[in-house]
């Protein structure tokens, strides 16, 4: 199992536009299976490419033990508004409301670059929509108004020493305590009932 860093707020890797895959390759097939296990150790719900660094267009999410590779994901269809609040592994412990799309209907390719298509609503559309921005360099702080933004920007000027190189390294100690976190969310929440989107 390789565990990848995570590239934090502030990473250039984070605002840039991502490349198409053309072709799927052993190599990018392990990058897929490390965004995964690199996903869940951090307790996360989704990752993009960019996270870890990497400027395929490629993201991974898994609500709840159903895995999905999103490869070249477009959003073909959109309705409604709605409002949930989301975070972000490359800002962590910010976590603000965000405004989006109530479904959406996204279409991409898998693993295997067979065409998949998935109506999401609920937190799987936030989910689509908050990776799919990360695969075009947007972030959820993009979506918060100018005071909120000002204000998360404060909270990650308090913590962003954390991170050196703008990296977050899944060390034991970091899993630890992430395990620790997730026992106790546990405790109070089924995993489906939880609104943090990553
Ligand atoms: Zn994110």
């Amino acid at each position: 199992m390789a565990l990848l860093d995570i590239s934090v707020l502030g990473a250039p890797i984070l605002r840039r536009e991502t490349e198409p895959v053309l072709q799927m390759t052993s190599e990018l097939r392990q990058l897929v299976t490390d965004m995964f296990d690199t996903m869940y150790a951090a307790k996360g719900i989704g990752l993009a490419a960019p996270q870890v660094g990497r400027s395929e267009r490629i993201a991974v999410i898994d609500l709840e033990k159903s895995p999905i590779t999103l490869i070249n994901p477009v959003i073909t269809m959109r309705s409604g508004r709605s409002k949930r609040e989301e975070g972000c592994l490359s800002i962590p412990d910010i976590h603000f409301e965000v405004e989006r799309a109530a479904k959406v209907v996204v279409e991409a390719r898998d693993v295997d670059m067979n065409p998949i298509t998935f109506d999401g609503a609920d937190l799987f559309g936030t989910c689509l929509q908050h990776e799919i921005d990360h695969l075009h360099g947007r972030l959820f702080l993009d979506h918060l108004s100018i005071l909120k933004r000002r204000q998360a920007m404060r909270e990650w000027d308090e913590q962003k020493d954390d991170f050196p190189d703008l990296l977050r390294r899944l060390t034991p100690e970091v899993i630890a305590r992430l395990q620790a976190e997730d026992d106790e969310l546990d405790d109070d929440a089924p995993a489906h009932h939880r609104t943090d989107v990553r």
